[in-house]
């Protein structure tokens, strides 16, 4: 099989789930790319922000004049803490099943300022950003009718941020969501087998084959997933076994911070434009069961395919079948690399 010529269907190893690919029907969507980078025109402070210092939020909360990384209850939280415990199952049929959700909805600003974004900010300023997850999932994490932790950004418009001001949310669950039950079942299961870690071993291969790598660092390494479905979706991995931030060794929040820059702002190169982007922390959950098998990574899913306003979209066979994309993932990662490697500006 010619993975660069030939259609072939691609098994993510995290979720048991495949991806059909069609080489032979890319052609390098960046060719003849020639639009200017498009500088940030949002002003340092906008009045009319919620989630600018001193600004008032929805409800007439007042945010204060926070001057670093600033954590608040989602004024609009999709879960609430006190839900009763409670299941539904219509005559015992399976059919008709329900269960109750307690949870906690936070948002974090990174920043005061409404202009900046992880690829404009300073490494100084992103730690602080760092230390503020690790401080946010511990706290989290230790309240009993909490199980999961799920940290993720949504950037752009496009990704349905509306809002430019750098935060991310925290969506803090009774149960662990969809994205990572499948993956800790993958990750349980090759454990069963190997008796080794599913993504240290991963890891390992991708960094001899060297194809898919984008950048690394000391603490964690980036790559475009052999099973990326997204046309530039990165994987970033902890360089060592360990399973949420509550394990970092004492530098491995200054190296996520590092590369969390270095991904975002080679995202800001690929098109000559802020780059949108859903990413997230997959993290062991915080059910207080030991979890040997769990890997700590991020994901990053940017739409973009083609330009700056040219998008995938998961429709038709997608959405009724299959995901498919069409230029490789060591094509998408040898475009990252090269961007990753050069200056912005
Ligand atoms: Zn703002
Ligand atoms: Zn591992
Ligand atoms: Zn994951």
């Amino acid at each position: 099989m010619k993975l660069t010529e030939d259609p072939h269907r691609r098994l993510n190893a995290l979720t048991n789930e495949w991806v059909l690919v069609s080489p032979h029907r890319a052609t390098r969507p960046w060719q003849g790319e020639v639009s200017q980078l498009q500088i940030s025109s949002e002003p340092a402070y906008d009045p009319n922000c919620y989630l600018c210092p001193g600004n008032a939020r929805a409800g007439g909360i007042r945010n204060p004049a926070y001057s670093t990384t600033f954590v608040f209850e989602n004024d609009f939280a999709a879960l609430k803490p006190q839900v009763p415990a409670a299941r539904l199952d219509v005559d015992g049929m399976g059919l008709l099943v329900a269960d109750s959700e307690p949870g906690i909805c936070r948002v974090i600003c990174f920043s005061p300022r409404h202009d900046l974004t992880l690829a404009t900010m300073g490494l100084e300023e992103i730690e602080l950003v760092t230390h503020t997850w690790v401080g946010q999932f511990r706290e989290l994490g230790d309240l009993t009718d909490i199980n999961y932790v799920q940290i993720f950004e949504n950037r752009g418009a496009m990704m349905g941020a509306s809002n430019p001001h750098p935060h991310c949310q925290i969506w803090a669950t009774a149960s662990t969501p969809e994205a990572p039950a499948k993956e800790l079942t993958a990750q349980r299961a090759y454990k069963q087998v190997h008796d080794r870690c599913l993504l240290c071993d991963y890891v390992a291969l991708e960094a001899r084959q060297k194809v898919r790598v984008v950048c690394e660092n000391d603490g964690f390494i980036a790559l475009v997933p052999f099973w990326a479905v997204w046309p530039f979706e990165i994987l970033v991995c902890g360089r060592r076994h360990f399973g949420s931030m509550n394990e970092f060794a004492a530098d491995e929040a200054h190296f996520l911070g590092q590369i969390l820059q270095r991904v975002t702002s080679t995202y800001d190169k690929v098109f000559r434009v802020p780059f949108p982007y859903s990413m997230g922390f997959h993290q062991s959950p915080t059910d207080g069961a030991d979890h040997p098998e769990w890997h700590f990574h991020a994901h990053f899913y940017p739409p973009l395919l083609r330009s700056a306003t040219i998008r995938k979209f998961m429709v038709g066979f997608e959405m009724l079948g299959t995901p498919q994309r069409d230029i490789t993932p060591e094509s998408a990662a040898e475009r990252l690399r090269e961007l990753a490697g050069a200056s912005l500006r």
